[in-house]
């Protein structure tokens, strides 16, 4: 965080009611998406677990470009069925397009017409797209989205996390966009949609934190009960008055020209450079991420031998990296048990903001050096034990042959 930041920790109040330092937090979060009602929670996953009781069951589905791993499993856990739907150069690694977090307006449609609006309480869309790549969704694949969701009165929910990124991408990439200060797209954004769910620990630039946010005030009043149940108060969620504060100033930080600028530059930096050094990633490079595609890297490896999990396995042997799989492990588990590749094996190198100099980002880099030099010898990996659902924070494994 930074040094404002830290000091306005030292302003937090920790009254259990009426803290000031919830009034700061609320005019903050209302400045960029000025929903009507805003709940605090924890973290993000806690806003979608709120979210999900009120509205999902057994009986109905949930579209989105591409769900979190979190989302998907909150959707999951309540009987539902989660559905990405991101267009087709969203899956293709290699595809340059400019905004490969889209989602496919023509496949949403059909769903609908399939399995009727009733049974779709809410479409949401993941900005910037985490799990597809960090990438991002442009503001007409939003307002074209919206469209659809008017025609069919469906509510619309922005799983907005890397808000201010995926804004920087729009103001720098779509047409008409490049005179428009960030602020206010993101305004724009919000108005297309009628909630969000929030993990502050992303561009809110705090440490912990997250909200749910609509205009609805029936589901507002459900998702106050369930926040009082298992999170704390509705001026507070689970977070302290010092939290709360911190996030205020992290809000208007991420929206600074500068900071992005920074951000994207770093991020771009590091996956320029493994390109050029031919180890495979995602194209174009993504906001807050880079991501191997190591299904690419090491052809040897089926996807059932997890090859995301053998690249982050060699990147912390090789050099103390520490990346994720984003691939089978984490989306090839279907809640009747089975399992199916995911659609791609990747490896996100996401970079902590404001943490790493170049010099560090250079250490990263030599060694992916020595990644791709042993890349050939790597093999697949067995699951030995695992639990029911996101098994990917909590199974263990032991490498085949
Ligand atoms: C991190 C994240 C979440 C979950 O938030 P937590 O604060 O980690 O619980 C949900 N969606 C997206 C897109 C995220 O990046």
């Amino acid at each position: 965080m930074s040094r404002d930041q830290w000091a306005a920790i030292q302003h937090g109040d920790e009254s259990y009611a009426g803290s000031p330092s919830w009034a700061i937090f609320l005019d903050a979060v209302r400045n960029l998406f000025p929903f009507d009602f805003v709940i605090p929670t924890h973290q993000g996953r806690a806003a979608e677990r709120i979210l999900f009781s009120i509205i999902s069951d057994p009986s109905k589905t949930i579209p989105s470009n591409t769900h979190f791993d979190t989302t998907r499993a909150n959707i999951e856990f309540t009987g539902a069925r989660a559905v990405d739907l991101v267009i087709a150069e969203g899956k293709d690694p290699k595809s340059r397009h400019p905004f490969k977090g889209n989602i496919d307006v023509v496949a949403l449609k059909k769903l609908i017409h399939d399995v009727g609006r009733e049974n779709i309480p809410v479409v949401m869309l993941t900005i910037t797209n985490n799990s597809g790549g960090g990438q991002p969704v442009s503001l007409q694949n939003i307002r074209e989205t919206r469209k659809v969701c008017d025609e069919f009165q469906i509510p619309l929910f922005i799983d907005s996390c890397r808000f201010a990124e995926n804004a920087w991408f729009i103001k720098q990439r779509e047409s008409g966009q490049q005179d428009r200060e960030v602020a206010d797209i993101v305004r724009e954004i919000a108005s297309l949609a009628d909630g969000m769910t929030m993990s502050a620990k992303k561009d809110p630039l705090g440490n912990i934190g997250g909200w749910l946010a609509c205009n609805d005030k029936e589901l507002a009043n459900k998702a106050r009960t369930m926040l009082i149940l298992t999170e704390g108060f509705p001026t507070y969620g689970g977070l302290a008055g010092r939290d709360l504060e911190a996030l205020a100033v992290g809000l208007s930080e991420a929206v600074s020209h500068d900071y992005l600028k920074y951000r994207i530059a770093s991020t771009t930096y590091l996956g320029e450079a493994l390109a050029a050094m031919g180890i495979p990633v995602v194209l174009p490079i993504g906001g807050h991420a880079v991501y191997i595609d190591a299904r690419e890297l090491l052809p040897q490896v089926p996807p059932l031998q997890y090859p995301g999990e053998s690249v982050a396995v060699a990147l912390y042997e090789l050099g103390g990296v520490r990346g994720t799989e984003i691939g089978t492990v984490m989306f090839g588990l279907q809640p009747d048990g089975t399992e199916i590749p995911a659609s791609n094996d990747l490896v996100r190198l996401a970079i902590p903001r404001r943490t790493y100099t170049q010099s560090h980002v250079d250490y990263v880099i030599e060694v992916c050096e020595k990644l791709k030099e042993v890349a050939k010898d790597l093999g697949g990996y067995r699951i030995t034990s695992e639990p029911t659902s996101l098994r990917h924070f909590t199974a263990t494994f032991e490498p085949l042959n």
